[in-house]
């Protein structure tokens, strides 16, 4: 049930007829976890919690540093020096107190994804390192959850979208062991293009709460803002891959048959 002060404020997103008031409470139903809170993280967290998604879980051990600004919307000036995680629940309670938040203030590996991943519907990869990035995938395979991805890194952005055991994991698009030097560290990044790519998250996020198939999902989707051109790579998962090889029992509750 959504109160009146509810009705009130998703109302725009209520006239729409894929969501409406059954949509609307399944999202307050709806639980997600999001691991990292810098250029991705935050506008995706931001729409998350200003459409009203019920419980965000938000994961990140890191502190805000200036050089983090111009892309980190969800922080300001003051917050340099302080916890990411802390500083995005309070803004986003700020922005909607209708929200059940959480803060993990600690940078999420191995040992501890598995008890935060069973806690949720749906998982979202907003990290900047490819050892957190195996760690979801891994975690999320285990317990046959789904999972969003993005990365941004120079003028390229790309989002994967995994809800099924036929769709390729992360550790299929880059086998173990892959070196990525390549990072926002060491290429540069431009604030809206991984601001782009969080947003689509978000969409993607929104589709899957609301027992939509993603269109994307099981394709690497590749963004090149200098060109602006869109590349649609179609990836299976392969076979013979150590992490999703062997057909894992996919659980996915949130997509209707459709
Ligand atoms: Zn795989």
């Amino acid at each position: 049930m959504l109160s009146d002060a509810e009705y009130l404020r998703y109302g725009r997103q209520l006239m729409l007829s894929e969501i409406g008031e059954a949509g609307q409470a399944r999202l307050k139903e709806a639980s997600v976890l999001i691991v990292g809170l810098g250029g991705l993280g935050s506008p995706l967290a931001l729409y998350l919690a200003g459409a009203g998604v019920g419980t965000l879980w938000l994961a990140d051990g890191d502190t805000v540093d200036s050089s983090n600004l111009p892309r980190q919307i969800l922080f300001d000036a003051d917050a340099v020096n302080h916890s990411k995680a802390e500083l995005a629940r309070e803004r986003l309670a700020a922005h909607n107190p209708h929200v059940e938040l959480i803060a993990i203030n600690q940078r999420l590996d191995e040992q501890s994804l598995p008890a935060f991943v069973a806690e949720v519907d749906l998982v979202i990869d907003c990290c900047d390192n490819l050892a957190s990035r195996y760690a979801i995938n891994a975690a999320c395979i285990g317990q046959g959850k789904p999972w969003i991805s993005a990365a941004a890194v120079g003028w390229q952005g790309q989002l994967m979208v995994r809800t099924a055991p036929e769709h390729a994991c992360y550790a299929c698009l880059y086998p173990l062991d892959t070196r990525i030097t390549e990072s926002c560290q060491s290429s540069g990044v431009t604030g809206p293009l991984v601001g782009v790519m969080g947003a689509l998250q978000a969409l993607e996020a929104l589709r899957l709460l609301l027992g939509k198939p993603s269109p994307v999902a099981g394709t690497l989707r590749r963004f090149d803002a200098l060109t602006h051109e869109w590349q649609t790579l179609w990836l299976p998962s392969d076979p013979a891959c150590s992490v999703c090889g062997g057909a894992t029992p996919f659980a996915n509750p949130m997509e209707d048959a459709q």
